[in-house]
């Protein structure tokens, strides 16, 4: 029987998980004891700790608060009955809330085979961190559903998404004030809009229903440019880097943005976003690209649009004719490069590979893809490391802008732009007529078109990327304790969540 069977195996899951946590735990303190760490050491969320220790150790915070900061507020585990084709199946899920000194706490919720408990804290930490460190007013938190969606129908996801919804609104885990879910690996805009629905008829009279999830399709409440603001914020931080030459010559990098040669590892919504925009819009190029299934190299430049249609239409990089291929996809994020950029999941690059990364600048677009020990090894080495809680803070910021949109009913641009249009053809006209030159039509148009909504979420987040930067940076190059972008991000983080803990007090 299917119910019993998948029961059993949530519950086995739970068990190796909650056993490889207590074996974990007494392995830290063995090695502690004798010195040694070693790498299985580790679970994601305690190497996230960690990472974050490193940033208490250079600043000077009361230990109540740092432990206060640390903490995991409040996690949930759901499971619920669902009848697919028949069968009653059990799905498992979790929602954790990390911090709530802001409301609401926000962060996506990912559908994963592997989901755990452990991983869902460790993400919700991060989004902790993330919102700080680009001034995105939420506390953090994340969820998983334990499912793998390539084995269910359309329809199939929707009655689970819905009934995951319902669990989740029922505790307290979903609502426009409180916690507010966004897409992540494997969910997109339509599990956001059944979201939606679904919170919607469960709260009628809620006149801001809307916010209580982003991430939503345009024609229901979304925003223009949350698709592709992780991949865009990327670019942002890259373009941003690169206007710093102090830095740039100090990760042993030469010229500018158009002359890297980039690694790519995962072309999914993030990987694909960034690596179009950085190529064709920066000039940048992808040398390789590195998915599940093996690895595709071109010493002159993929064709990024090209690979990304062969993927949607044959669910795999093999086949592909126009690059070389291997199935050793893992070979790819050691090939020389200047660029390495994680894009996939976490723990990709660990204490087993770091010592052959060739790449001189490894940029996070994921969330935890260097554990804390490759990155000790890696800080060694000299490679310079742009971290996942800045690096991918782009898609949190623009669903803070999705959310200003769904509180205030309307979309961004809507009652200013032809008023700026035509103030903008006044100055025109002034300019034509005191010059006595006529100025092209082209040029007419840019200079008189009003910005609209998705310049302005560009112009927004390309704002919040540049902040961000130059706030670590001030901190990395101010601190002779700090040797590192991350624990430099992660002062700023601590810094801004411990004041709000010390101004308000702790209730
Ligand atoms: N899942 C994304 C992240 O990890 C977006 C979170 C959000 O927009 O709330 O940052």
């Amino acid at each position: 029987m299917l119910f019993i069977k998948k029961s059993a195996i949530d519950k086995k899951l739970q068990i190796i998980a909650n056993k490889r946590h207590e074996h974990a735990d007494k392995l830290i303190s063995d090695d502690r004891e004798n010195g040694m760490m070693t790498e299985e050491t580790l679970s994601f969320s305690q190497s996230v700790d960690r990472m974050v220790e490193r940033a208490l150790d250079v600043i000077e915070i009361d230990e109540g608060i740092a432990s206060a900061l640390k903490s995991c507020n409040s996690v949930i585990q759901v499971r619920f009955p669902v009848q697919i084709k028949g069968k009653i199946e059990v799905f498992t899920g979790w929602r954790a809330v990390h911090s709530t000194h802001r409301l609401p706490a926000k962060g996506g919720i990912r559908y994963a085979p592997y989901a755990d408990q452990d991983e869902v804290e460790a993400l919700a930490a991060l989004m902790t961190y993330k919102c700080a460190i680009v001034d995105v007013p939420f506390g953090g938190s994340k969820g998983a559903l334990l499912i793998d969606p390539r084995n269910y129908s359309r329809d199939e996801m929707q009655l689970i998404t819905r009934r995951f919804t319902l669990e989740l609104v029922r505790k307290g885990f979903l609502s426009p004030a409180t916690n507010v879910p966004a897409p992540d690996v494997g969910t997109g805009q339509r599990e956001m809009s059944w979201m939606a629905d679904t919170y919607k008829h469960l709260h009628p009279e809620d006149v801001n229903y809307l916010a209580c999830v982003t991430g939503k399709p345009v024609h229901h409440g979304g925003i223009r440019g949350r698709t592709e603001a992780t991949g865009r914020g990327v670019q942002f931080v890259i373009q941003e880097f690169f206007r710093h030459p102090d830095d740039v010559q100090k990760a042993n990098l030469k010229g500018s943005l158009g002359d890297q040669k980039i690694i790519m590892q995962g072309l999914g919504n993030v990987g694909y976003y960034a690596s179009k925009f950085l190529s064709e819009e920066d000039g940048a190029t992808i040398i390789c690209v590195v998915e599940r299934d093996g690895l595709l190299y071109n010493e002159s430049g993929l064709d990024i649009e090209s690979i990304h249609q062969y993927i949607i239409e044959n669910k795999t990089i093999k086949g592909y004719t126009e690059a070389q291929f291997d199935e050793n996809g893992a070979k790819g994020l050691e090939l020389d490069c200047d660029i390495l950029i994680p894009a996939a999941l976490e723990a990709q690059i660990t204490i087993e590979n770091a010592g052959r990364i060739k790449a001189r600048l490894i940029v996070e677009a994921a969330n935890g893809p260097v554990t804390y020990q490759a990155d000790e090894v890696l800080n060694k080495k000299g490679t310079t490391i742009l971290p996942d809680a800045y690096v991918n803070a782009g898609g949190v910021t623009v669903s803070y802008f999705e959310w200003i949109r769904n509180l205030s009913h309307i979309r961004f641009g809507r009652m200013q732009r032809r008023q700026d249009e035509m103030r903008n053809q006044q100055y025109v006209s002034m300019l034509e007529e005191i010059t006595g030159t006529s100025i092209s039509e082209r040029t007419k148009n840019t200079l008189k078109d009003g910005a609209n909504e998705i310049d302005i979420v560009r112009s927004g987040l390309d704002d919040t990327m540049r902040h961000a930067y130059q706030e670590i940076r001030e901190i990395y190059l101010n601190n002779e304790k700090i040797r590192d972008y991350r624990t430099a991000a992660y002062v700023l983080a601590v810094t801004k969540i411990a004041r709000s803990y010390t101004d308000i007090g702790i209730y």
